[in-house]
């Protein structure tokens, strides 16, 4: 996976930089393309390679998001790809063991990022369907959890679904688009102003 990393082009460096990822984000997070792919990957070739890291910053897995854009269905895959057999996990665990009494979940890997660059400790789990018992168990010890789910039906579902399970969460209602677009439109200010207040 360091290869992928070190296969970071202009203009992948350039994709991310559009979405609020800079330099040292990318590095963190050691976002990598998929340029000389590992046996099995062949076809994630040219996808940007999202490693999900330990707390120790070791691999765990790998999502795969294609960077064209095109209609992926008509390409036989989606935007998103995981590799077969791979048990859910929730994207970030080191934000667990790092933030205090307070955590952020979000609905991708990316905009996670960008919740943990604005200075709020960020999961990612990437959609509705990948919620599982172990993670309530997981984020069971925190006093306070938000939901920064995408402002449409499936991001709804998502909030729902953590907020059943999980007593301490609660929605943040974005307005322009995703974490991402919010971030890109008003900076860290204006995902700080979503956060609800305690009372
Ligand atoms: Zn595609």
């Amino acid at each position: 996976m360091s290869g992928y990393q070190a296969a970071v082009t202009a203009d992948v460096a350039r994709y991310l930089v559009a979405r609020g990822i800079g330099r040292e984000e990318a590095a963190t997070a050691r976002l990598g393309v998929v340029a000389d792919p590992h046996p099995g990957h062949d076809r994630f070739r040219g996808f940007l390679a999202i490693p999900y890291l330990d707390r120790d910053g070791k691999p765990l897995s790998i999502r795969f998001r294609c960077l064209q854009d095109h209609d992926h269905r008509a390409y036989f895959h989606g935007k998103y790809m995981s590799l077969a057999d791979e048990p859910p996990r929730a994207y970030n665990i080191r934000a667990v063991h790092e933030a205090g009494d307070e955590l952020h979940i979000a609905e991708g890997e990316l905009d996670a990022i960008i919740l943990n660059k604005v200075g709020l400790p960020a999961i990612a789990i990437p959609g509705v369907h990948m919620w599982f018992g172990r993670h309530r168990r997981m984020l069971a010890g925190f006093s306070r959890t938000y939901v920064w789910a995408d402002p449409d039906d499936a991001g709804a579902d998502f909030t729902n679904k953590v907020r059943r399970s999980l007593r301490s969460a609660k929605g943040v209602r974005l307005r322009v688009g995703d974490v991402t677009d919010t971030y890109m439109a008003g900076g860290a200010e204006a995902l700080h102003a979503l956060i609800p207040s305690l009372v």
